[in-house]
């Protein structure tokens, strides 16, 4: 049995950068829930279409297209350690996250929640579209993502609590010094599984 570890957070707090770290760090596979909804935008499929719509205003894609989507490749990935990112972001998504990583062998043992201010997360988003010309990283669509996801939904964060695998890190940081608290708990999560 291995184990995958979920982040929590909004846009900006440094979710993607921290993946990699635990790629490289520890072999997880990074499963990006907004990467993967632009592959399907960009590949033109029946459920990219629907998306786009969504992603394009900042909004969430309803559950079932995002949830179809990111199960697929964790199927793909089944028996490896896994890092989630970006997902779930309802509480809907958590249920069908658990049960397939569970089914993929790879059950999820450590949530982190990213706490980050919400006027270094605007700075950050800002600077992020300036450098990538992402669509959905213009300034107006910022305000929207933020308002939509800059702090963890309450209910989210009750899930994983429940669950008895909720951790937070503080996300403000330089990347290697968030790196180093998260490896922390990563270690200590590996060493229980
Ligand atoms: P991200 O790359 O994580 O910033 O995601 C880009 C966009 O994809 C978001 O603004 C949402 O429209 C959509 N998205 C990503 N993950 C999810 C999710 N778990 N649930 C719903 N929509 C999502």
């Amino acid at each position: 049995m291995t184990l995958s570890v979920v982040f929590l957070g909004p846009p900006g707090a440094g979710k993607g950068t921290q993946a990699a770290a635990l790629a490289d760090r520890f072999g997880f596979i990074p499963v990006n829930s907004g990467a993967l909804l632009r592959e399907e935008v960009e590949t033109g499929t029946r459920m990219g279409q629907v998306a786009a719509a969504y992603m394009e205003r900042g909004d969430l894609v309803p559950d079932e297209i995002v949830t179809a989507v990111v199960l697929r490749r964790v199927a793909g990935h089944s028996g490896h350690r896994m890092v989630l990112d970006g997902f779930p972001k309802t509480t809907a998504q958590a249920v069908a996250m658990r049960d397939a990583l569970t089914a993929a062998r790879s059950p999820a043992r450590l949530a982190v929640e990213f706490a980050i201010d919400r006027d270094v997360l605007r700075q950050r988003l800002l600077r992020r579209a300036r450098q990538q010309h992402r669509t959905d990283d213009r300034p107006a669509t910022i305000g929207r993502r933020l308002a939509a996801f800059a702090t963890t939904p309450a209910p989210l964060l009750d899930f994983y609590r429940d669950e008895g695998i909720l951790a937070t890190v503080d996300a403000s940081p330089t990347p290697v010094e968030v790196a180093s608290a998260l490896t922390a708990l990563v270690a200590a999560a590996i060493d229980r599984t």
